[in-house]
């Protein structure tokens, strides 16, 4: 999901710094807070090992999905029947079963709807009552023989309770459901429609009853679908159909299969000519838009036929307004695959949507360079009315934006085919795992596209958040459903603040890059919780950073380190300088400090975090050899420090 617009993010940034900050007269720091032996001790299980990888026992269960649904235009509906293929791994034998279904948001009597601020919001359902899924009927299959299933539905969650039991390690059941909903035309910022000059662009997400996840954790995952809070979905194979209007262009997650049944002869030379450039290629140029030249047939409808391999999750988009343009991606392996855009007129040219399959393109290459391999041979980016907005091989991104803020729309977006859909991290619980990862890799990939046209400038501006972040009342573990809708902002920039800072000031990039990609390549496709990513820091780094996870994803706690004096050994500046510096706030970091002297040298140290193991103040020696002018704290701005006055010693 999208971070937020540079609106919202200044009159966040307003609220917060005009609490004006009061400097502590004295320390309150207390070490055995930060490095506290108790915080994280629980040991590893057979399920979690203490290292941070999956157990030797760890279980994960699989849904494969067969998906049909049908676009009514008339009547804004999509009507469809899923099957669900779902495999029991875990030991527990399961006698109900739980699924999502979360288009129930969009019923004006759900909980979404009734936690929506009276002013509204960015997740709300805008006032739109025909929502909901009309669930017209449910059976299971279990051991060939067809069970008819009278379900519970309690919000975005229904329950089917089963007259057996499924048994446990390997186990399956086929679960089938009919169902049909009317489209919401602002679907929370995550799906919808959009009218444009040309026809209606539909975004279909949320659109088929999904598995619940059964852990090791929790058992069901049962979290209900509330707005902000995202997904936790299981992985799978997927095999889908949607009909559509024999005038619309459809692009979904995975690879299209019947191509010579919905494609022009035209179109399916265009495309293959794409997948040999790295240079953009229309499929459907601007003044071809809506010509039966473009359909095989204009006249009722036509059955797109996708598929996707391993995956969380499919969503796909529906339009006659489409231009489409596409070029070929390179993989590390030597793989090729295919970026696409699909957009209407309003958002063409070179300043919008006329680069968006580039910077689709560039991003994806980047992210399977330096972290892992994006498993899949497609991707497209759909210009519609979500602001930004992810799935597998699909990102929704606004039609309204260009240039940079397109950039860094698409970036982040399909960013999150790392976390949360490779990485399959729970969003609905821990945000800040596929957000906040997520907007970290992306300032690495701001500055690698195009020599940094769109360059990092968000380094600065997440030291400016973390530092405004820290003062709020909720620390990064607070789940959504909890998080202050004013303080969401800081899943994203307190939690790339806090792995800059780590790779940068605290262990180094080499050491940082190395444990990441551990942690990404360990949990590739599986489930990782918080513990999983510290403990996988902890033990592929090598340095017990208990103390960093405490302060600052369970902790509000703020950071300040000040200069309190010089004293030269024996009163001679050639002997020596004992420099004392203190630990005004909570938090501890590692000290960065520059001391110049009067015959123009200057030097800059850097001290182990393991000086605030010690005490709340902490003199070190320098060796001056003339007299001291000034002795500067993190001269360079890496760390989030809320008092910046105190940084400074200026001699006499
Ligand atoms: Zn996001």
């Amino acid at each position: 999901m999208k971070k937020f617009t540079s609106l919202c993010f200044c009159f966040l940034a307003v609220i917060i710094f005009s609490q004006s900050v009061v400097a502590q007269d004295s320390s309150i720091y207390n070490k055995n807070e930060v490095f506290d032996p108790n915080f994280l001790s629980r040991g590893g299980t057979e399920f979690r090992s203490a290292n941070g990888a999956p157990g030797p026992k760890y279980w994960q269960n699989s849904a494969d999905y067969s998906i049909h649904a049908t676009l009514d235009e008339k009547d804004t509906t999509l009507k469809g029947n899923v099957t669900i293929n779902y495999t029991n791994n875990s030991p527990d034998q399961l006698n109900y079963l739980w699924l999502q279904l979360d288009q129930n948001l969009f019923n004006p009597s759900s909980r979404g709807a009734a936690t929506t601020l009276v002013t509204g919001d960015r997740f709300d359902v805008k006032g739109y009552t025909k929502g909901g899924y009309h669930i017209e009927g449910v059976s299971v299959i279990y051991g060939g023989k067809t069970y008819k299933i009278d379900p519970v539905i309690t919000d975005t969650r229904m329950q089917l309770r089963l007259p057996f039991t499924v048994k446990g390690n390997g186990d399956k059941i086929d679960v089938k459901v009919n169902y049909w909903f009317s489209i919401p035309q602002y679907g929370a910022d995550r799906m919808g429609r959009l009218y444009t000059k040309n026809g209606v662009v539909y975004q279909l997400a949320q659109w088929y009853p999904r598995m619940c996840v059964f852990d090791a954790v929790k058992g069901w995952n049962t979290l209900p679908y509330m707005g902000l809070g995202e997904f936790y979905c299981e992985y799978g194979n997927f095999d889908y159909y949607v009909t559509v209007p024999a005038d619309m262009i459809v692009a979904g997650s995975g690879e299209l299969q019947n191509p010579t049944q919905v494609l022009t002869s035209t179109e399916i030379k265009r495309l293959d000519e794409a997948r040999k450039s790295d240079k953009t290629v229309f499929i459907v140029k601007e003044n071809e838009v809506g010509k039966s030249s473009t359909r095989p047939t204009e006249k009722g409808m036509l059955t797109w036929h996708f598929k996707m391999h391993n995956s969380r999750d499919v969503s796909w988009t529906a339009s006659k307004a489409f231009i489409w343009d596409a070029a070929r991606i390179n993989f590390p392996s030597g793989r090729k695959g295919i970026a696409m855009a699909v957009y209407p007129e309003e958002s063409k040219g070179y300043d919008a949507y006329g680069r968006s399959t580039q910077y689709l393109k560039h991003s994806i290459e980047f992210y399977s360079k330096d972290y892992y391999e994006y498993p899949w041979n497609s991707a497209v980016v759909v210009a519609g009315v979500a602001l930004g907005m992810e799935y597998p091989g699909i990102v929704f991104c606004s039609y309204k934006i260009g240039k940079a803020n397109l950039w860094h729309d698409v970036t982040h977006e399909i960013g999150h085919n790392w976390f949360p859909m490779i990485v399959g991290s729970n969003e609905r619980s821990f945000m800040w795992m596929d957000e906040g990862m997520n907007t970290f890799i992306n300032g690495y990939a701001s500055n690698y596209f195009n020599h940094g046209e769109y360059g990092d400038t968000t380094n600065r501006s997440i030291l400016g958040m973390a530092r405004a972040m820290m003062r709020s009342k909720d620390p990064l573990m607070t789940p959504p459903e909890s998080m202050s809708l004013r303080d969401y902002g800081q899943y994203y920039f307190k939690t790339a603040a806090a792995l800059n800072i780590l790779r940068n000031s605290v262990i180094g990039p080499n050491r940082f890059d190395f444990a990441f990609r551990t942690y990404i390549h360990r949990w590739a496709f599986k489930h990782p919780q918080p513990i999983d990513f510290f403990r996988t820091m902890n033990d592929a780094a090598g340095d017990d950073l208990n103390w960093f996870w405490k302060e600052w994803f369970y902790k509000t706690w703020k950071f300040d380190q000040a200069v309190k004096g010089v004293k030269y050994v024996d009163n001679d500046p050639a002997d020596g300088a004992l420099i004392t510096i203190e630990n005004e706030q909570k938090m501890a970091l590692p000290v960065i400090v520059q001391v110049t002297e009067e015959n123009g040298k200057s030097q800059t140290l850097k001290l182990p975090v393991n000086v605030w193991q010690r005490d709340t103040d902490w003199t070190f020696k320098y060796n001056s050899t003339s007299k001291i002018t000034s002795v500067v704290l993190d001269p360079n701005g890496e760390l989030p420090d809320i008092n910046r006055k105190n940084n400074t010693w200026k001699g006499k």
